[in-house]
């Protein structure tokens, strides 16, 4: 009996994460993500018959990872194992998609009820049998609250998936973790920024400090826009840790994660920090205070984080027009969203205006760069690497990366193929 991977979805791209695992007839699904196209519609990952899968596993509350997984909860409910921060920040996540891409979407509120129902919390470091073969255990990833490396143990085989992984200090995160881990067979891992190099977060950090000091001090407003699930409480608490004396506004869906990140305090690597923050920072309460808040000096970090919707469009709208304020950019901007346009072209696509308010990107990824990703592979010395959650080019040069500079068989996923697991 063969142990058989086959990539649903982010095969040679970044998003739509899904992988089915296959022995003697069963699935195990490791993630079940969407994308989105230039109209910003939902891709969704291939799916398998749900009637096949013996369980499912959710890696971490990113849509790209889990914007599918309802899909098979239509007619079944097949156990889903994750942790329990995922799990409270992917509902929010299920709302939020369905109230945007009703429309579009394979499910429904009901099928993420079902889902929630079948749910299994899930604990770093702990096996757990699924089915009648797959036995799954957890590792910390160090991308988000809750985030986890996947270890299979199949049909006498090993394969880990590393999901999203990340192996710096930040300010909310430990780096992942693999010690003690047993020998691999075969490595599935992301590699997003896998022919990039980060700089120093220290660096990264004392430049947003610097820009913020400027801007207020000439009586401008920051705003910046980010992610609602840890690069918005990421920033409150580089800002935390510095007692700046200056106003901070928080708003979005950035609040009800904070929440869910405070009630799950054992996920975090500093929370006296994000404590600190959530006292000493203003949480926008509704429309008559949000109105009111951009007009004073200070910062405002809100949702969204590529300025598609959210507070932090409102927010654009108003400061951009003015010089003395800066839109400070901290996340990814995909190719097609407002926040691309103004980064390239300084231009805001809803009304074709120019941008007089100055602009910054910085880079805060949650992502590991290509050396802590080599750094990863070093350390588990799997027996061969498959590459997912990558554009094209970078996961051609990446896998050449551990080939030579490692000596680790490695080879880019494609989507219409079966990998046998030796
Ligand atoms: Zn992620
Ligand atoms: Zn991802």
């Amino acid at each position: 009996m063969s142990v058989e991977v086959e990539v649903l979805g982010g095969a040679r791209e970044v998003g739509r994460a899904s992988i089915a695992v296959r022995y003697r007839g069963r699935v195990l699904l490791l993630d079940a993500g969407v994308n989105f196209d230039e109209e910003d519609r939902p891709i969704f990952a291939r799916t398998v018959p749900p009637r096949d899968v013996d369980g499912i596993v959710l890696t971490h509350a990113h849509l790209d990872h889990i914007g599918t997984a309802p899909a098979y909860y239509i007619t079944y409910q097949p156990p889903v194992v994750a942790t329990k921060p995922t799990f409270e920040m992917a509902r929010l996540m299920w709302t939020d998609f369905l109230k945007l891409n009703g429309y579009y979407s394979m499910y429904e509120d009901a099928e993420v009820k079902r889902l929630m129902e079948a749910a299994v919390y899930a604990r770093y470091y702990s096996p757990m049998r699924i089915g009648e073969d797959f036995v799954v255990t957890l590792y910390p990833a160090g991308h988000i609250p809750g985030s986890a490396m996947v270890l299979v143990e199949v049909g006498g085989r090993r394969i880990l998936y590393t999901g999203d992984v990340n192996t710096i200090y930040t300010k909310l995160m430990e780096p992942a973790r693999v010690d003690g881990m047993p020998d691999v067979d075969l490595m599935i891992m992301e590699a997003t920024y896998g022919s990039s190099t980060h700089p120093p977060r220290r660096v990264v950090e004392e430049r947003l400090i610097g820009i913020i000091e400027e801007v207020v001090d000439r009586g401008g407003t920051v705003l910046i826009p980010a992610f609602s699930i840890s690069r918005g409480q990421e920033v409150m608490m580089v800002l935390a840790e510095r007692d700046l004396g200056i106003d901070v506004a928080v708003d979005g869906m950035i609040r009800q994660v904070t929440e869910v990140f405070l009630e799950n305090p054992s996920y975090i690597r500093n929370v006296d920090l994000l404590v600190k923050a959530r006292e000493e920072f203003h949480f926008v309460q509704g429309w008559q205070d949000r109105r009111k808040v951009w007009r004073k000096p200070g910062v405002i970090i809100a949702s969204a984080g590529m300025l598609k919707g959210g507070p932090s469009l409102y927010y654009l709208r108003k400061l951009m027009g003015n010089p003395k304020n800066a839109i400070v950019m901290v996340s990814f901007q995909a190719p097609g969203t407002p926040g691309r346009r103004i980064l390239e072209e300084g231009v805001f696509s809803e009304t074709e205006e120019p941008v007089k308010a100055r602009v910054e990107w910085l880079d805060f990824s949650s992502h590991a760069d290509k050396r802590g990703l080599l750094e990863l592979v070093a350390r588990v010395k799997p027996r061969k690497v498959l590459v997912v959650h990558s554009e094209s080019n970078t996961a051609d040069y990446f896998a050449k990366l551990v080939r030579e500079r490692l000596g680790v068989e490695a080879e880019v996923a494609e989507e219409d193929r079966r990998y046998r697991v030796e």
